[in-house]
């Protein structure tokens, strides 16, 4: 989830003293890592994917299912042999938000070769292998992007009650036992996220109303004056930051590469969000939206009223902010793209001017600046006083917690990585078919935006529609997303500035298509992401194994995205609303979760086919590694 730096938490009051300080050497350290790295040149495209778990306990006896609470003693193992062997492990575990969470990266990044793309799934099996090797009786690590019951009574192992008057976050649902407890950061900022707030978060989802739905769905709204009466009420940061998902990183050859890599892949956050969609049910109910997008924004949504805009700004409060640490990003970076920046940005101009006069360009200093309005939220006392020309804590403090559906990466200092972009949307998928499956066609996709040219940039208010719209319930087969219809660039900025002038860009460029439009292609007017990908693929040298593999892995992105197969969130809807026990009431009971959640291990482990899902045949060929017969072959990586 971002920076874990060691040592003693400051609190809240101390903190917030110190957020002019946080925001003034930040500055000064990202000027400083620029100045030095700006010009860094050659470094190849590497890449990797970062997947989050969630342990779950089964009770078989009693038909009940829970969260374990045991990452933190399962991570002190699995850390034990990277520290033995920092270069040499297959695998990279760290700490989530949840205490029941851990996260898993490969031991290294993955190159340029298109041999790269079989070892994807055979590295995520060996991770969930890995860990799952520590398990107790009854455990399973599940790549489920949000437990269904998470925040009901005993809803973990063992069980604790919530603490609504003394705990971190306040909540009448979340025990603080549910934090992670290895490393202050989770409660910290859980802590400061509220104080900041000047309440504790408050999520409402819709309810998904069946025909016994009862409304007012529970007795929150008696509690409490943010809960709505026909929405699933939330309020605590664990609600959101306790789900799990998929990203990924990419490695550019140079700081003009990784602008256009944000750029481009931007218009792709929405769509991707919609396929990868995987989270219906929240706090024991089906709700009306299939992402959690929204309520990690909420969990972590650390502005007060007065920036909300919901009252005068307070003392010391600056702007009215339009949305929260945690949600889609709000400016394009490459220069060409600045036309489409069409929503009048927040930032800093104090800041902004200190970067101009350091010679940083007019997007990026934007970019940063409109970071920098953010205080920072956690704070550790043995960091306080830096070296502005050796350290990138207070930069790395407020870049970490801005959690953007993209994140623009400088190099860190003293290391061989290079400039870098994260891709954050995607929610994470039961098997590791469909992770790896998701992960290749992103890359892929990187892979033919960059020898293609290609542009898919459009203005971002429209991006923002599409982040609202991916959410809602059965979006990937319903939803209307904006979309380019010319996507060849031969554009230069030149005469794309002919088509678009500062606000008002030509309207025609962009038309409303479906997901399998924009995946599989539309007659006349867009060929698909698919086919693009196809026709790069033809151009390589690509062996008979990956062949086959990125062929199964596109497979599945063309028949999600042609509502032949079922999303993640759609199983899990049909699942609850067709079981035996379901009594049409938007509840997601005990028994119903167990079985649910017995049945998606069942999926992930194989041991139960499912066509709905994944189709017939998911067998790949992905390998432990590269063959040295191949690594000989292709030892010219391709460009891109
Ligand atoms: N778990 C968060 C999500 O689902 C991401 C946390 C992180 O930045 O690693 O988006
Ligand atoms: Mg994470």
């Amino acid at each position: 989830m971002g920076l874990l730096t060691e040592g003693s938490p400051l609190s809240w009051e101390e903190t917030k003293v110190h957020a002019d300080h946080v925001r003034k050497h930040g500055v000064i350290q990202f000027i400083n890592l620029y100045k030095k790295l700006r010009d860094r040149q050659g470094d190849v495209l590497k890449w990797g994917d970062e997947v989050e778990y969630i342990i779950v306990k089964f009770d078989d006896e009693n038909k009940r299912v829970t969260v374990s609470l045991r990452a933190q003693e399962m991570l002190a193992e699995l850390n034990e042999k990277e520290l033995a062997d920092p270069q040499g492990v297959k695998s990279l575990w760290r700490p989530e938000y949840g205490a029941y969470m851990i996260e898993g990266t490969p031991g290294r990044p993955y190159g340029g070769l298109l041999a790269h793309f079989n070892i994807v799934e055979a590295n995520m099996k060996y991770r969930r292998t890995e860990a799952a090797a520590l398990l107790g009786p009854g455990e399973y690590l599940m790549s489920i992007t949000n437990f269904p019951r998470l925040g009901c009574p005993n809803f973990t192992s063992p069980p604790f009650d919530p603490q609504p008057e003394t705990g971190v976050s306040r909540s009448l649902f979340f025990p603080d036992e549910a934090i992670y407890p290895g490393h202050p950061r989770f409660k910290t900022l859980t802590r400061n996220i509220r104080m900041r707030r000047g309440e504790k978060v408050a999520i409402n989802l819709p309810i998904f109303k069946d025909v016994n739905t009862k409304i007012p769905v529970d007795d929150s709204h008696q509690k409490e004056s943010n809960a709505l009466p026909d929405h699933v009420y939330l309020d605590a940061m664990g609600f959101g930051m306790g789900c799990c998902c998929l990203q990924l990183t990419f490695q550019a050859c140079n700081i003009a590469e990784a602008r256009t890599l944000y750029d481009q892949l931007t218009p792709l956050c929405p769509i991707m969000l919609a396929l990868s969609a995987a989270s219906p049910a929240y706090r024991g109910f089906l709700t009306d939206v299939d992402c959690r997008w929204n309520v990690i924004s909420g969990s972590v949504d650390c502005r007060t009223p007065g920036e909300r805009g919901l009252a005068p700004l307070g003392p010391g409060e600056k702007f009215r902010i339009t949305k929260s640490r945690y949600d889609s990003i709000d400016s394009y970076l490459s220069p060409h793209n600045e036309k489409y920046n069409d929503i009048p940005l927040t930032y800093d101009k104090d800041i902004y001017k200190q970067l101009r006069e350091n010679d940083i360009d007019h997007p990026l200093a934007q970019h940063i600046a409109h970071l920098f309005i953010r205080d920072t939220v956690s704070l550790f006392s043995e960091k306080v006083n830096q070296n502005d020309e050796e350290d990138t804590d207070h930069f790395e403090n407020i870049q970490s917690t801005n959690w953007q559906t993209m994140r623009f990466k400088p190099p860190p200092p003293r290391s061989s990585i290079g400039w870098r972009v994260e891709f954050r949307p995607c929610e994470a998928q039961l098997t590791d078919f469909e992770n790896a499956a998701f992960v290749c066609f992103v890359v892929l996709l990187t892979r033919v935006i960059l020898s293609y040219q290609l542009n898919f940039v459009m203005p971002i208010s429209k991006v923002d529609e599409n982040m609202q719209k991916a959410q809602k319930r059965d979006a990937c087969k319903q939803g209307k997303f904006w979309w380019r219809k010319d996507i060849s660039t031969g554009v230069t900025p030149v005469e794309a500035s002919r088509h678009c002038h500062l606000g008002s860009c030509d309207t025609d460029q962009y038309e409303e298509m479906t997901i399998n439009e924009i995946i599989n292609g539309k007659e006349g007017t867009f060929p698909g992401l698919i086919a693009l990908i196809e026709s790069y693929l033809e151009s390589m040298d690509v062996d008979a194994d990956t062949h086959c593999s990125i062929q199964q892995y596109l497979k599945l992105i063309q028949r999600r995205a042609s509502g032949k197969l079922l999303t993640t969130a759609s199983y899990i809807r049909e699942f609850v609303t067709t079981h035996p026990l379901y009594k049409k009431d938007s509840v997601v009971s005990e028994e119903i979760n167990y079985d649910l959640l017995k049945a998606a291990q069942a999926i992930q482990s194989g041991e139960m086919p499912c066509p709905k899902l994944l189709g017939n045949s998911i067998f790949t060929k992905t390998k432990e590694s590269i063959p040295e017969a191949l690594r000989k072959v292709l030892t010219k990586e391709c460009p891109y």
